[in-house]
């Protein structure tokens, strides 16, 4: 059974190399998917307040029969509760839902920069994981200025930030900066959710060329561009598809083909997008 090697990250807690999205799932759905992802080999998978699933996700972790503490279980804060207290109190509702003593990461979802309380949430990020309610804290659609502005005001860079990313917006630039600042970085939409990308004439040259998937050889990108990718499936096949991409390489040249498109996004622009 395959699994993914792993990263350190800079507060040394162990982060897998690839993990299972589970927007949009319900809770019946994230119980079955997360169980059975796990019995396939996965060690990490993300949740959100906002999905609306921690409770499911929780359920699966539980019931996949392995030690709880080999899985690391992500949530992150929703918009509406931004703010030190709000903050605290958003994680012990997310905690419970769980079910879980504690969450091994715990992520700012959007830094909704006109509410401009993300920095006072941080510090509550802070305190949950001086407290061991938290393994390991991070953000998500954070730009290098928010990142630069919370190590200026708290002193505390988050271990992680989840952004958008895929082939179709690669994030160099950004990815450069927090490889600068040793923040790992997670990538949503890894596969490129409503796009075509899984058909584009390079990809599937590519693999071709390795006997794999499309989503695979994405993938496989994702993994040499030091990223780790977040694929949503529940369907078991895809699933295992999915996590097998640790045995084969790709070449400069076929890195390079399959991220050639001018850069844009599919989801919010984090400097404006506002979801709560
Ligand atoms: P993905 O890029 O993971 O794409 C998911 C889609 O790809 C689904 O339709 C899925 O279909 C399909 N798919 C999965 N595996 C394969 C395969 N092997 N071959 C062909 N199709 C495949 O997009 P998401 O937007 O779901 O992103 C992944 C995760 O990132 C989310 O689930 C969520 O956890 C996180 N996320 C975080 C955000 C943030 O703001 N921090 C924003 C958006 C997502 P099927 O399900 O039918 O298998």
């Amino acid at each position: 059974m395959p699994t993914a090697p792993l990263h350190t990250l800079d507060d040394g807690t162990a982060l897998p190399a690839l993990g299972l999205g589970t927007y949009p799932m319900d809770d019946a759905e994230a119980e079955r998917a997360v169980a059975q992802a796990v019995a396939h080999g996965y060690r990490l998978v993300d949740s959100a307040a906002n999905y609306r699933n921690e409770a499911g996700v929780g359920r699966g972790v539980l019931a996949a029969g392995v030690p709880r503490e080999e899985i690391v279980v992500t949530t992150k804060l929703p918009g509406r509760d931004h703010g030190y207290e709000q903050t605290l109190r958003s994680f012990e509702q997310s905690r419970k839902r769980l079910g879980l003593d504690y969450v091994d990461l715990y992520l700012i979802h959007w830094p909704l920069p006109r509410v401009d309380a993300y920095v006072d949430s941080w510090r509550a990020m802070v305190k949950l994981r001086e407290e061991g309610a938290v393994r390991s804290i991070g953000v998500s659609n954070f730009t290098a200025e928010h990142i630069d502005r919370l190590e200026r005001e708290t002193g505390v860079l988050p271990s992680v930030n989840q952004i958008e990313m895929h082939p179709l917006f690669p994030q160099a630039e950004l990815r450069a900066a927090l490889a600068a600042k040793g923040i790992a970085v997670e990538s949503w939409s890894p596969l490129g959710r409503g796009s075509d990308l899984l058909e584009d004439r390079a990809v599937r040259a590519v693999a071709r060329a390795h006997e794999r998937t499309p989503a695979q050889v994405v993938l496989r990108w994702h993994v040499q561009s030091g990223a780790v990718p977040l694929p949503k499936s529940a369907d078991p096949g895809r699933q295992r598809d999915n996590l097998a991409v640790f045995d084969f390489t790709l070449d400069e040249r076929e890195m390079a083909s399959i991220a050639s498109h001018t850069p844009h996004r599919l989801g919010g622009d984090p400097r404006h997008h506002e979801e709560f």
